[in-house]
């Protein structure tokens, strides 16, 4: 539903200026209301900020913009077009996959990817016609499912649940879905590190995540003229241009409850009244500001360690004097994947030949860097904070071990000598920088028991005008989840 009028005005305050709370701020200012985003920041973004290093930009998070309808979808309901305020650019091909003995490009365009499959992994077309044909199918099932509130547990009633039972698929992991199109693990790897988005194994993610590698084979995979962080600005500026008041370094202190409603927030030791709250932050940390008895149990704070969480990252941004001949998008596996994935997500150990991903915007892009220079963004997943990993001292050789790992690949041989400008980010400057639990970074992981019904509400549980966007509320992390979310919440409230 569109809701675009509202029943009457309401004063809603938005904690937090990311993604989610941009998003949610233009739906509810296009329904009318009085709308203002508290963010403790100096600058908007959260995640998804951009950092600047002298002459060189990067964007702090998100570098991969995949199924872009969605926001489309918002930009529609208010009656814009996202293309009027940013420039997209169609990545193609989409990524270069480096593994020990070879590099696999795969492609969007089908048949280029039929002829890239036949190059790399012979034998395996028919298994990818197969995967494109079942994997439309089971997408335009699980879509509107993850377009529904799932606020009461009725939900599961639903008649567009009921028509995808058949492909959700409870208990499968994205390995085992994938292993049913893909005999050759280093192809199955191709269309499965994805699961990464959510911070999740593949032998542990739930399978209808397939989606996730689907929608960039059908749909593509974006490049923001810029930085993604532009979206953000875009949002921004729309938003302040609609009466949305945004202030900056504001942190709301505290949630008062009343009647199972919210009736006042706490910012800069004032109390201000409002009709209904939006929350945005980090959830397992933005949750703190409500007192322990108006939540339910499984989210009180003795109990919120004891809930899954996704890894976290370790970030590299480094400042470099000249080009380096890197396309884009590059993820580069460890020698034994499943050793590295289980030291992530079960050991809770830091692999010493780890999978990471590199960022080369400056292939596509000269707006990162001056002329005849360039940015590089190296995101190595690693455990969250409760692996009890000494960062300070760790820090350096892990930059080391990444650094001359990246020397090794074709025309990279002296990268080090090229850095002029370089910044790190640890898991514990994402938990104290960012704010965010654990440093986890892609929230609340997404197994079964944190998922649809089961993952914190959009309308919180127990309170009446309590909404949530972000990752780590339904649907779930990612950008195009996120927008959703706001697109839920701001229905909720506008029904
Ligand atoms: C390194 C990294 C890479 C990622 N890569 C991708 C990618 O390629 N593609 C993709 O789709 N997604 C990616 N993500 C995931 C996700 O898109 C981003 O994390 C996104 O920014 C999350 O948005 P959000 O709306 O949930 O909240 P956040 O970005 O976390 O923003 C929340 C905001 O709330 C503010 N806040 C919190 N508490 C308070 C308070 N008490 N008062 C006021 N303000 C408060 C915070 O300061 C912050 O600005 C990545 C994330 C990270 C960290």
């Amino acid at each position: 539903m569109n809701s675009s009028m509202n029943k009457s005005k309401q004063k809603i305050a938005i904690i937090g200026a990311g993604p989610g709370g941009l998003a949610a701020s233009l739906l509810l200012a296009h329904q009318g209301h009085e709308v203002t985003i508290y963010e403790r920041n100096e600058r908007i973004g959260g995640r998804s900020s951009v950092i600047q290093l002298d002459q060189f930009t990067f964007d702090a998070g998100p570098t991969f913009f995949i199924y872009r309808y969605v926001l489309d979808d918002v930009f529609k309901r208010i009656g814009k077009k996202l293309e009027d305020y940013v420039n997209l650019k169609p990545i193609e091909p989409l990524y270069d996959l480096y593994f020990t003995n070879k590099v696999f490009r795969p492609y969007r365009d089908h048949g280029k990817m039929m002829k890239e499959i036949h190059r790399v992994f012979p034998g395996e077309e028919n298994g990818y016609q197969l995967y494109l044909k079942k994997e439309s199918k089971r997408l335009k099932k699980l879509l509107p499912v993850l377009q529904l509130p799932f606020n009461t547990p009725f939900q599961f009633l639903n008649p567009k649940v009921l028509a995808a039972l058949d492909e959700i698929d409870i208990g499968k992991s994205l390995y085992s879905r994938l292993k049913q199109f893909f005999h050759q693990d280093e192809l199955i790897y191709s269309m499965a590190f994805q699961a990464k988005y959510l911070g999740m194994s593949p032998w542990d993610c739930p399978s209808i995540f397939s989606m996730l590698s689907y929608m960039e084979h059908e749909y593509g995979v974006y490049h923001i003229i810029g930085g993604l962080y532009q979206l953000n600005e875009a949002m921004a500026k729309i938003a302040t241009e609609m009466g949305v008041s945004i202030k900056l370094s504001q942190p709301v202190q505290k949630l008062n409850v009343y009647k199972k409603k919210i009736d006042k927030i706490k910012v800069n030791q004032k109390w201000i009244k409002i009709d209904t709250v939006v929350l945005n932050g980090d959830f397992s940390h933005a949750i703190q500001l409500l007192d322990d008895d108006v939540r339910p149990k499984r989210y009180k704070n003795n109990q919120l360690k004891n809930l899954q969480y996704s890894c976290s990252t370790f970030n590299l941004y480094l400042g470099l004097d000249k080009l380096f001949p890197l396309a884009h998008h590059n993820v580069i596996f460890s020698k034994d994947y499943a050793a590295y994935v289980k030291a992530l997500t079960k050991e809770l150990t830091l692999s010493k030949d780890p999978s990471f991903y590199i960022q080369n915007p400056s292939a596509i892009d000269r707006s990162f860097a001056p002329e005849n220079q360039s940015t590089m963004y190296i995101l190595v997943p690693v455990p969250h904070l409760k692996a009890n990993l000494d960062w300070p001292s760790l820090t350096q050789s892990f930059t080391d071990l990444i650094l001359t790992r990246i020397e090794k690949l074709p025309g990279m041989k002296d990268l080090r000598k090229h850095i002029v400008k370089q910044r790190v980010i640890t898991p514990l400057d994402w938990q104290d920088q960012y704010h965010v639990y654990l440093g986890a970074n892609f929230n609340l992981a997404h197994d079964f028991t944190q998922l649809l019904y089961f993952r914190p509400h959009n309308r919180f549980q127990g309170l009446k005008n309590l909404y949530l966007v972000g990752g780590g509320t339904h649907p779930g992390s990612g950008l195009p989840t996120i927008y959703q979310s706001a697109i839920i919440a701001a229905d909720l409230i506008g029904s």
